[in-house]
């Protein structure tokens, strides 16, 4: 018999048993569909992309586990079987006593901002999160990004590039008094630096120094599992605990977090705010009567919270998580055989293109990363999305563009939905853009929203 070897491939950990079909079209039919949705990938109709990788929210695809518990919904007005069941695993998984359901994470952020930020107020962060912020500035509070310089550098190799810088932090406090701080907040992996953790020494050190000046911490949990993962992967100390002990470990630090449920739970709909602190769970659980329903179901079916609940059982899983980082990398290493410039190092939901470097002739004015997302569409239906200047938007007070030193293209991994051969396709595709990037000319915005522009703007071609 051969000598078992060990093995270097790996395989997806679940065999399919439904499937959606997907419409294969022209590059004349793409030129047409781009040029009608104004050359932004959020405003091109589903069934005309191919591969959709604009973003791991609510694009997951469940469990023959949790679509049988979308059998057992309980759909009462009060007091669900589901809510409770939810509630018990958000408190075995994340540590929190406290819990209030709501329709997605945005819904969170809203009651939260609103609870705790008076007008004038100042939240560091590291690095924004597009509706993070908005509704910290809708509050009258004003973002301020602590994170480490690496961060905004697309080519440093930072293994915790989600670090906060504890001197800017202190800085901060320093300068506006703790007064004028209702909470430091911490993402994990941070989306808008390419999926970047935090390591646990780091989250250490902050809660020092927020404990040190009575100042809350909170987390933006929403993708805590990879974080874990990558705790466990790259952190000393951490390499025998499992994905549930680290997440424990990390919550324990925060009096509360916001999750939305659409990213680590893989469910399609659904979010949630934990904590520690009786008075914002009692103001939180008030609130959510008003904007999203009653506090045993936030705007959810029974269904939606049996499968969040489910789905929590199954994020902690290793196998579940560490398929999805490494396809992730899968994709990276496979791009970076053929030259394409890419945010190292590679992210736990998504492989970051850095578009100031694949079209380094065209100015930032011009959307280049815009530009890029919209050409790899016509090339092969692939649809990626603008993290750039366009989703950085304008400035709360000055109107003029927030120009970020990051200009990416994201493609985002949908949990579970694609194989490695859609990978193989996608990574093709970008080659061949890679090697036709001179010709790419930029953009022109001609419809701007006021709130959230990425979503809606439109461009036309120059
Ligand atoms: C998606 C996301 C949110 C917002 O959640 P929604 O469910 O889309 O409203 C907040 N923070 C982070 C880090 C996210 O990725």
């Amino acid at each position: 018999m051969a000598k078992r070897v060990a093995k270097k491939s790996w395989a997806e950990p679940y065999k399919i048993k439904m499937v959606e079909p997907i419409k294969m079209t022209t590059r004349g039919y793409r030129e047409k569909a781009a040029k009608e949705a104004g050359y932004n990938t959020f405003l091109l109709k589903s069934e005309d992309v191919y591969i959709d990788l604009l973003t791991d929210s609510g694009t997951n695809a469940m469990s023959d586990y949790q679509w049988a518990g979308m059998m057992l919904g309980d759909e009462a007005y009060a007091g669900s079987r589901n809510f409770y069941y939810l509630w018990d695993n958000v408190k075995k998984y994340y540590g929190m006593p406290y819990f209030v359901p709501t329709h997605q994470g945005r819904a969170a952020e809203h009651m939260i901002s609103k609870i705790m930020i008076k007008p004038g107020d100042f939240i560091p962060g590291n690095m924004y999160f597009t509706t993070t912020r908005v509704h910290q500035e809708l509050a009258g509070g004003t973002f301020v990004d602590v994170i480490i310089d690496e961060a905004h550098d697309a080519q440093s190799k930072h293994p915790f590039k989600g670090n906060v810088d504890p001197r800017k932090l202190e800085a901060l406090i320093k300068k506006v008094g703790a007064d004028k701080i209702p909470y430091v907040f911490m993402a994990g992996p941070v989306n808008m630096a390419g999926g970047q953790p935090f390591s646990m020494a780091n989250l250490k050190e902050v809660s020092k120094l927020t404990e040190k000046y009575g100042v809350k911490l909170w987390f933006d949990a929403t993708r805590a599992t990879e974080n874990a993962y990558f705790i466990k992967m790259k952190e000393k100390g951490y390499e025998k605990k499992s994905i549930e002990q680290i997440l424990l470990e990390m919550c324990s630090y925060y009096d509360g977090l916001w999750v939305s449920a659409k990213k680590d739970l893989m469910v399609n709909i659904g979010g949630f705010l934990a904590t520690r602190n009786k008075k914002v769970f009692e103001e939180a659980r008030n609130m959510v009567v008003i904007y999203e329903g009653l506090h045993s179901y936030g705007g959810l079916a029974g269904r939606d919270m049996e499968a969040m609940a489910r789905g929590l059982e199954e994020m902690v899983q290793f196998d579940n998580i560490s398929m999805r980082v490494r396809q992730v990398e899968y994709c990276g290493a496979e791009l970076e055989k053929y030259g394409v410039p890419l945010v190292y190092p590679f992210g736990g939901h998504a492989i970051f293109l850095d578009a100031k470097r694949f079209l380094p002739h065209l100015k930032q004015d011009l959307f280049p990363a815009q530009t890029l997302a919209a050409e790899i569409y016509i090339d092969s239906g692939v649809r990626g999305m603008e993290r750039g200047l366009v989703s950085s938007g304008r400035d709360a007070k000055t109107g003029e563009h927030r120009y970020p030193k990051l200009e990416l293209v994201r493609l985002t991994f949908p949990r579970r939905v694609y194989t490695q051969s859609h990978i193989d396709v996608m990574v093709e595709s970008i080659a061949d853009v890679y090697e036709k990037r001179k010709s790419m000319k930029g953009l022109k915005m001609v419809y701007e929203p006021k709130y959230l522009r990425f979503f809606q703007a439109r461009f036309k071609k120059l």
